[in-house]
């Protein structure tokens, strides 16, 4: 049962920054709902106060072409990202995995800023911005502030928001041109298991791995970059054998820094094979769409 609340509806990110201090641990933030009104009908959480933040005007995305990122607004839903035309055209794993985000109704309804604000750790959104370096910029009652997405998710259901704080945008940098880029999940209860993610940026040549970037999610409390498969992955040739190997020794790098929660999810082990095999099958999926002809990222 959902007991009563009271409903604010702010204009501004300040007005609603101010009310959230204000009104202290008895109010929450209002997005889409899509977490919270399910937590409190369960009796999990309890907030006499919600503050809706969906007329504050914080729900564009765009490219800025300056700083080469793209800015998405903390009330974006799930749905207007996988269909922005700016989002495909530069930004195609976010699209491709934001389409594969639950079902309709949560897409419709669920926002950017609820998801990584919850910080349930079976996101697949927080997973994917590790790859981009994104970071995300905060509203407080003393102004604004950029924090990483690494360093904003602190624990399971944990972010660094303090008293007042507004989650406001996400800036997710370009990839360098010509990295080819993928992310893969596993799902059988709607959220996943498991998530890999994995950018391989190319030489000038086009015959070796310049950098890479490689992601895991949903096993543990939160996300995380494995700069052990990183580091394997660089310098190593493109042609198909020596990537292959490569991409055995970096998978198994990646299971060793994979300590999973126990969870309906799956056990340690089962999650620990998991990620071994998306490891492996996303780290041959970026390499096909580095080589595709034309393509200068890849999607999942
Ligand atoms: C059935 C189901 C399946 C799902 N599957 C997936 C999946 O496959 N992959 C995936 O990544 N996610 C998945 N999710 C999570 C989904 O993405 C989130 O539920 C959604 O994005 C939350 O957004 P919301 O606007 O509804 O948040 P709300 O429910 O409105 O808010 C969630 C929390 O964040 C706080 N909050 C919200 N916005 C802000 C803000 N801007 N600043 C500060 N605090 C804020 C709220 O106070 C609340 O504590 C799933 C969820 C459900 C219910």
């Amino acid at each position: 049962m959902l007991h009563p609340f009271r409903l604010h509806e702010p204009t501004t990110a300040e007005e609603a920054s101010r009310l959230l201090y204000d009104l202290g641990e008895d109010a929450a933030v209002y997005a889409g709902g899509t977490e919270l009104l399910l937590a409190m009908k369960q009796g999990v959480l309890r907030y006499a106060h919600l503050v809706n933040i969906k007329h504050i005007g914080l729900g564009g995305i765009h490219y800025d072409e300056a700083a080469g990122c793209l800015r998405i607004g903390a009330t974006a839903t799930h749905r207007s990202i996988e269909h922005s035309a700016v989002v495909q055209s530069h930004f195609p794993m976010i699209a491709d995995m934001e389409a594969h985000v639950a079902n309709v109704r949560v897409r419709a309804t669920g926002t950017v800023g609820g998801n990584l604000c919850f910080a349930e750790p079976h996101s697949d959104l927080a997973t994917v911005l590790l790859l981009y370096d994104a970071a995300v910029r905060i509203h407080g009652t003393s102004g604004h502030r950029t924090v990483p997405v690494s360093a904003f998710l602190v624990d399971s259901y944990t972010t660094c928001l303090g008293p007042g704080d507004i989650m406001v945008e996400v800036e997710a940098p370009r990839l360098p041109v010509g990295a080819g880029a993928c992310y893969r999940k596993f799902a059988f209860l709607e959220r996943p298991s498991v998530g890999v993610g994995i950018v391989i940026v190319p030489t000038r040549d086009r015959a070796a791995i310049a950098d890479a970037r490689v992601a895991v999610g949903c096993v543990g409390a939160t996300p995380f970059r494995v700069a052990e498969a990183e580091d394997t992955l660089r310098g190593v040739s493109l042609a198909a054998a020596t990537f292959e190997q490569a991409v055995r020794s970096a998978a198994r790098a990646l299971v060793a820094r994979c300590d999973p929660t126990e969870d309906l999810y799956g056990s340690r082990e089962y999650k620990r094979h998991l990620a071994g095999v998306l490891a492996r099958r996303t780290a041959m999926a970026a390499r096909e769409h580095l080589l595709a002809e034309g393509a200068s990222h890849g999607t999942s």
